[in-house]
């Protein structure tokens, strides 16, 4: 009975460590959704406290993990299973130059998931609780899209493949950069979000002009950070974090920056 309970816990802890289907860990999603709400505005603000009501919230930050947590919930089986492949991108380890029928067949990657909960959310005629689902997916996506690994390589699935040594222990490089990182600044979500907030307007990178694709170009910018951010020696250090953890910050200020304008246009008028 205890191997075969243990053999069962293994197994779940494959499940939850199952690469390609991490993401900001829920710190980070927690911050972009924060600093986001922070930069809504008042018509904004009012549809998202509406939709979220039936959550007992008013925080984007309490719903921002919600399409990852779904992954441990059966009764969510078949939504999880048909959205788990909309958190990311992988690119081919040629180029970042985002190429739909390439890199997202059959509109299966993180561009199309925000294209596609986008249009629910901003659609009017759709119910209360279509709309609600739809806000978790776009305030959850558009953080992952900003991490850069959720634009990383095919071949070693976003850095799932590529392990690491942390704080004496082994781990891989997605995971450093959904949680490891941000963790080491030892603060609680709401705690971050007040000091990056503090920090003032973060600036964007300009518009790619023949893309003319917001969402695809987040992703490409990911794909570039993530091709530079490979430790030596596949050892994370001070060094390490001390350059690194600076990106990541920007990209979360980025993606809360980015998620207010997508809501202020989606709901805000
Ligand atoms: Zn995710």
């Amino acid at each position: 009975m205890a191997s075969l309970r243990r053999s069962a816990a293994a197994v779940l802890i494959c499940l939850a460590l199952a690469p390609g289907v991490q993401a900001w860990g829920p710190l980070g999603h927690s911050v972009v959704a924060d600093l986001a709400q922070r930069q809504l505005n008042p018509t904004a603000e009012a549809v998202v406290e509406r939709l979220l009501a039936p959550e007992h919230t008013r925080s984007l930050a309490d719903i921002a993990s919600w399409p990852d947590e779904i992954r441990n919930d059966p009764r969510q089986a078949e939504l999880w299973n048909t959205t788990r492949g909309l958190h990311y991108v992988d690119f081919t380890s040629g180029d970042c130059d985002y190429q739909p029928p390439r890199d997202c067949r059959d509109g299966v990657c993180v561009v199309a998931g925000i294209d596609h909960y986008v249009k629910v959310l901003g659609d009017k005629g759709q119910p209360d609780a279509v709309r609600l689902e739809a806000l978790k997916f776009v305030v959850h996506f558009i953080g992952d899209e900003h991490q850069p690994l959720h634009g990383g390589s095919r071949d070693d699935k976003g850095g799932n493949a590529y392990q690491v040594q942390f704080n004496g222990k082994g781990t891989n490089l997605h995971s450093v950069w959904d949680s490891g990182l941000l963790k080491t600044r030892g603060l609680e979500w709401k705690a971050y979000a007040d000091e990056l907030d503090a920090r003032g307007p973060v600036e964007l990178p300009p518009r790619i002009p023949p893309l003319d694709n917001d969402y695809a170009q987040w992703a490409e910018e990911s794909c570039a950070i993530s091709r530079d951010i490979y430790p030596d020696g596949h050892k994370i250090d001070q060094t390490y974090v001390d350059k690194e953890l600076p990106v990541a910050e920007l990209r979360l200020r980025q993606a809360g920056r980015r998620l207010a304008d997508v809501l202020n246009v989606t709901l805000g008028h």
